[in-house]
């Protein structure tokens, strides 16, 4: 039977080319932006691809987690990118603090990937091996961390490896495991056009580590190299 992919976030970006990805590999893809009618290229891959769903979800739109999560009950999730992040004020250095971006930003890449794991985890239950995966970044690292600065996203960041630590030992009795990615410094929107690598560079390590994913790794911080980063 053909795995099934849930991922946020895959309207653009990283996680667009997640999709493609999954889909060229056989896979079976519910992918979830928050503007369907808007995500041509997105909405372009359903005519060559029978596996793909496309649904519309805002991560922090609690109610549409659960309804969706309602949805697919009794469906298998074998793999749960949770992928859709957001940058919040460019900068945001020491001094003016911007209090409610701050708010925003926690609620999109740190509350919202726990609210995701609650609604699915019944689901990445009934997969031989389900995988919760999200999408980090070395800018949430503590022991990476040599410029400062950065506090909101860098925060955000910390957060959701906290809780991603506390989900790995939570959900493994249920034979789920959990990890922390670093996707790379990647041309997108938010990476911009300085970064390092392009999305497909990033998305064929991160597809690698997947696919070779052990229980050893669960609990880990790991970059789309596979290897480990300090938290
Ligand atoms: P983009 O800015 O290109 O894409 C961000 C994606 O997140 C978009 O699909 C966006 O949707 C979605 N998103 C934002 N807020 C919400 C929300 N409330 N609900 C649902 N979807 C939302 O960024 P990347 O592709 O670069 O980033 C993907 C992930 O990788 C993020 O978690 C980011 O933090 C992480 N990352 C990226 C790095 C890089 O260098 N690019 C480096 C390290 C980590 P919409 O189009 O509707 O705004």
């Amino acid at each position: 039977m053909a795995k099934h992919l849930l991922i946020t976030g895959a309207n653009r970006g990283i996680g667009l080319t997640m999709v493609q990805h999954y889909l060229a590999d056989g896979w079976l893809v519910t992918a979830c932006c928050r503007e369907p009618e808007e995500a041509k290229e997105l909405q372009s891959l359903l005519e060559a691809n029978e596996g793909l769903s496309i649904f519309q979800l805002d991560v922090t739109d609690y109610e549409g987690v659960d309804e969706l999560a309602e949805n697919l009950a009794g469906e298998p999730i074998d793999l749960l990118i949770n992928n859709a992040g957001y940058y919040g004020p460019k900068g945001s250095g020491f001094g003016g603090t911007d209090v409610e971006e701050w708010r925003q930003v926690m609620e999109i890449n740190t509350i919202a990937p726990l609210k995701i794991a609650e609604a699915f985890c019944a689901n990445l239950a009934l997969a031989e091996h389900g995988i919760y995966a999200a999408i980090s970044s070395k800018m949430g690292s503590m022991g990476d961390n040599s410029s400062g600065g950065s506090y909101i996203y860098r925060s955000s960041k910390a957060a959701l490896n906290s809780v991603v630590k506390s989900l790995s030992i939570d959900l493994q009795p249920e034979g789920t495991s959990v990890v922390a990615i670093h996707p790379g410094w990647v041309q997108t929107a938010m990476g911009g056009p300085n970064a390092l690598i392009t999305t497909g560079e990033s998305v064929t390590g991160i597809k690698r580590l997947l696919d070779g994913f052990s229980t050893e790794h669960n609990g880990g911080f790991y970059d789309f190299n596979g290897n480990e980063i300090a938290w």
